[in-house]
């Protein structure tokens, strides 16, 4: 008898702790500005397109989408699609239809109108991975039409920060997981750690953010990857947070010196690291494992290291540093890491605006398939972000944020540049 009454307090105990545990689900993640976009109120249907979902499988060469509202109501094959009477119709032969692209990596730097002029180049979504949430404010009263803004709020960093006014200095535990709680209730959507936040606070940061159902990721440097995803890092940002894991210990330990004596020695020193890189070694292959089994977000941001011979003497060993940060990164996606794409914002080799199409373009020439940067451009981010249930894909139910370009990105992904038509949340923009 008394067995019995324990086991129905047991039962009750684990079902009120199960409603308990629903109850405190997250929200599902929005976009700081989600109730600035322009919400779509037509049907239109977009025809006779070549159609990439975004899901990295085939493309459907005659394909065509229905958006009502700000949703998608149906997509495949023109075939299979019935329009209704009175549909406005855009005719897209000759074109591409992709979800809009997603950026997990941009700065503003200083230039308000650069979210816009993303937006217009078929950004529909962009994370900041560290910048004070208020310095979106002119971005979001201005008039023009902005991309779904993702912030982090500051990064977290230890003491001397490397950027002073990104930064937010976490002493200890205590400041680092207040400082995660105070940035989620401005509504960051991701937390960033920078290179010199203690090792030893990583844990507590990421248990903090994951408590409130938002990922963390880290520029790391002279931290091992290895360590701070075992710690809880759900994404990396730049290939070269991998440096330190494949330089001999030796030398490893004296580059994360110089790096803590001056934040200023990567900018020659992690070329010259990464020209002595040997990538065909067991460490790059166990690293690579490592990363699928983890299931880690990279997000390389290649264009922002990219080193192209001008005129004049070449930099061979920049030559060498880039070419092998280009190598580890296809060599972790054939691996089945979860590369996605990220900007920077700004970087050399791009004309203002363009930084994103030249990331998908170094993907490419790195050796990675046009179908599987376009991937990583779209869904693989949408999972980084934990937005895929509505967001990274054309499929039925999904927002309609997507972009038509003239030509076929599968077979030239300069195609990306080409960009015909943007649409959010069921309205063109451009
Ligand atoms: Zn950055």
């Amino acid at each position: 008898m008394m067995n019995r009454r324990l086991t129905l307090l047991f039962v009750f105990i684990f079902l009120a702790s199960a409603l308990f545990a629903q109850k405190t689900i997250q929200k599902p993640i929005k976009s700081l500005n989600e109730a600035e976009l322009p919400q779509g109120t037509r049907t239109i249907a977009i025809v006779d397109v070549l159609l990439i979902d975004g899901n990295g499988g085939q493309a459907i060469s005659n394909g065509s989408v229905l958006v009502k509202g700000n949703k998608i109501i149906a997509a495949g094959s023109s075939k299979s699609i019935q329009i209704p009477q009175g549909t406005e119709i855009i005719q897209g032969k000759g074109m591409s239809l992709l979800p809009g692209l997603i950026d997990s990596h941009f700065h503003i730097d200083g230039a308000e109108d650069l979210p816009s002029t993303f937006l217009q180049n078929g950004i529909t979504s962009i994370r900041d991975p560290g910048l004070w949430i208020e310095m979106y404010d002119q971005v979001r009263k201005s008039s023009k039409h902005k991309p779904r803004l993702f912030l982090s709020g500051p990064h977290l960093d230890g003491s001397p920060p490397a950027y002073p006014n990104d930064a937010y200095v976490v002493r200890d535990e205590a400041e680092a997981i207040r400082q995660v709680n105070e940035v989620v209730d401005q509504g960051s959507t991701v937390i960033k750690i920078y290179f010199r936040t203690p090792p030893g606070l990583i844990k507590a940061i990421t248990d903090a953010a994951h408590k409130r159902g938002i990922p963390v990721t880290g520029h790391l440097e002279i931290t091992e990857a290895k360590h701070a995803i075992e710690a809880g890092l759900d994404g990396i940002e730049h290939i070269t947070s991998f440096g330190l894991s494949l330089t001999p210990k030796r030398k490893a330990e004296k580059y994360r010196q110089s790096m803590l004596a001056d934040n200023n020695y990567r900018k020659q020193g992690r070329y010259e690291a990464w020209a002595a890189l040997n990538l065909n070694s067991a460490a790059a292959d166990s690293l690579a494992r490592y990363l699928v089994k983890k299931g880690t977000f990279v997000s390389p941001t290649l264009a922002i290291f990219e080193y192209q011979p001008g005129k004049g003497a070449i930099d061979s060993i920049q030559l060498k540093g880039f070419d092998q940060m280009m190598k580890l990164t296809s060599k972790l996606q054939k691996a089945g890491v979860n590369i996605v794409v990220g900007s920077h914002g700004m970087v050399p080799y791009a004309e203002k605006g363009w930084a994103y199409q030249r990331e998908m373009e170094l993907f490419v020439e790195s050796g990675m398939s046009n179908s599987a940067v376009i991937h990583a451009a779209t869904m693989v981010n949408a999972r980084f972000f934990r937005i895929e249930k509505e967001l990274g894909s054309i499929e039925k139910g999904k927002l309609a944020d997507l972009i038509l370009v003239r030509g076929n990105p599968l077979e030239d992904i300069k195609a990306m540049r080409n960009i015909e038509k943007v649409m959010i949340n069921g309205v063109f923009v451009k």
